[in-house]
C-alpha cells in the first residue's frame, strides 16, 4: 500500500517508541498510516470502556483490530471496565459534549494509557482522539499531559493530528478502508443527545453498524 508524502515526525526529545491510545479505526488510520510513514516504532492500546453498547463497541475494536494487522502493528486489547466508568460518570450524566464529562472520560482512558507505557517501557503516549473536529483538543492534551504527570518516564505528545493535511487524509483513509461510521461520540449519554437532535431536525434516530464511509450518500463527516 503506497503512504501518502508527509514531513517526518519525531516524537518528543527524539523518542522513537510510541503508545498511541485509539478510539476507532477513522480516527486512528491517519495517525497509524503517519507514525508509519516517519519509521516510528508504536503500538495501539485499545481502551475506551466509555463506548455503549457492546455492539458498537465490538464494531469499533473489530475494525481497529483489522487494520492494525494489515500494518503488522501491535494492539494492546484493554479492558471494557464500562461500570467503571459509570461509576466516574455519575452525576455527569447531562453535561453537554466537551464539557466535564467528557474530560473524566479522556482522563479515565489516559490513565490506564499512561500506566501501562509506565509498566511496559514506552517513554511517549499520544492519542487519535484529538484528530476530529467534533473534539476540543486543548481538553484533550490537558487529560493527555495530567495523565502522564505522575511517570517522569512517560509524556504525552500534544501533536496536532489535524494539521499539515491529517483532516482531510483521515477521510481519504476512511473512504478507502470502507471503515464503519459511528454516528455519535461513544457514551450512552451521546447517543441519547445525537438521537435527540436527530428528531428535533426530523431524522431518524441512528442505527448501529449501517452506515459505512466510501458509500455514495456518505457524508463528509468525521
Ligand atoms: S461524549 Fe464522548 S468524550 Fe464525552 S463522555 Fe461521552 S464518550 Fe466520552
Amino acid at each position: 500500500m503506497q503512504l501518502h508524502e508527509r514531513p517526518k515526525l519525531v516524537p518528543p526529545d527524539g523518542h522513537n517508541k510510541v503508545l498511541l491510545h485509539s478510539c476507532c479505526a477513522p480516527c486512528s488510520g491517519e495517525v497509524m498510516e503517519a507514525m508509519l510513514a516517519s519509521g516510528i516504532d508504536y503500538t495501539i492500546f485499545f481502551y475506551n470502556p466509555n463506548i455503549h453498547p457492546r455492539k458498537e463497541y465490538n464494531l469499533r475494536k473489530d475494525e481497529n483490530i483489522a487494520f492494525a494487522e494489515k500494518f503488522n502493528i501491535p494492539f494492546i486489547d484493554c479492558d471494557y471496565d464500562s461500570d467503571n466508568w459509570f461509576a466516574r460518570a455519575k452525576g455527569m450524566e447531562w453535561d453537554p459534549e466537551r464539557g466535564a464529562r467528557c474530560s473524566m472520560c479522556f482522563d479515565m482512558r489516559f490513565e490506564r494509557t499512561a500506566l501501562y507505557a509506565h509498566e511496559n517501557g514506552f517513554p511517549v503516549i499520544t492519542s487519535s482522539l484529538g484528530i476530529s473536529r467534533w473534539k476540543n483538543m486543548q481538553q484533550i492534551n490537558e487529560s493527555g499531559i495530567r495523565a502522564a504527570a505522575p511517570y517522569p518516564d512517560v509524556q504525552y505528545w500534544t501533536f496536532n493530528w489535524r494539521k499539515g493535511g491529517g483532516s482531510q487524509r483521515m477521510i481519504e483513509i476512511s473512504k478507502r478502508e470502507k471503515f464503519y461510521m459511528q454516528e455519535y461520540c461513544g457514551c450512552v449519554y451521546s447517543l441519547r443527545d445525537t438521537n435527540a437532535w436527530r428528531i428535533s431536525k426530523g431524522r431518524e434516530k441512528i442505527k448501529i453498524g449501517v452506515m459505512y464511509y466510501g458509500e455514495d450518500d456518505t457524508p463528509e463527516q468525521a
